[in-house]
């Protein structure tokens, strides 16, 4: 049951995905891709006083990898700087499979995403737009890529 909730939670953000829009107002963007699956995003992200003001991304790719996305933008969307890459930590540390109930509880919806642990190819799909975000606010030009990641 909870399994099927989940999907369905990916189906809709990777049919409907949310901030799904370019912003002008950006003042950290970057772009990333996920060579194994074909996966291109950028990440937009307007940080004001140490806050993540607002955050958008565009692009395409599998489900997983627009779901993650659009959730993540939600997740992170008025956290400060410290806040979100805290989160990222969590999400990074549970979906390469070194979870416990803390975290995903932590998680919230991000959760649906952590069945992919058990796919590393689709942990790829999943990271991404988490690297794009981290690669943004470390002012990073070069388009992040998955391959690099270990
Ligand atoms: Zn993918």
């Amino acid at each position: 049951m909870l399994n099927e909730l989940y999907q369905e939670i990916i189906v809709d953000h990777g049919r409907k995905p949310r901030n799904f829009a370019v912003s002008t107002q950006a003042n950290a963007i970057l772009e990333g891709f996920n060579p194994l699956c074909g996966d291109r995003l950028t990440v937009y992200i307007t940080e004001k006083n140490g806050v993540v003001d607002n955050i958008t991304f565009q692009g395409s790719g599998c489900a997983i990898s627009m779901a993650s996305a659009s959730l993540m933008t939600e997740a992170i969307k008025g956290k400060t700087i410290a806040q979100a890459k805290e989160l990222f930590q969590l999400f990074h540390q549970t979906i390469m499979g070194k979870k416990n109930t803390a975290t995903i509880e932590q998680l919230g919806k991000l959760s649906v995403l952590t069945g992919v642990t058990e796919f590393p190819s689709r942990v790829k799909c999943a990271t991404l737009a988490w690297h794009t975000f981290m690669g943004a606010l470390n002012h990073q030009q070069q388009t992040v890529s998955t391959e690099n990641e270990q």
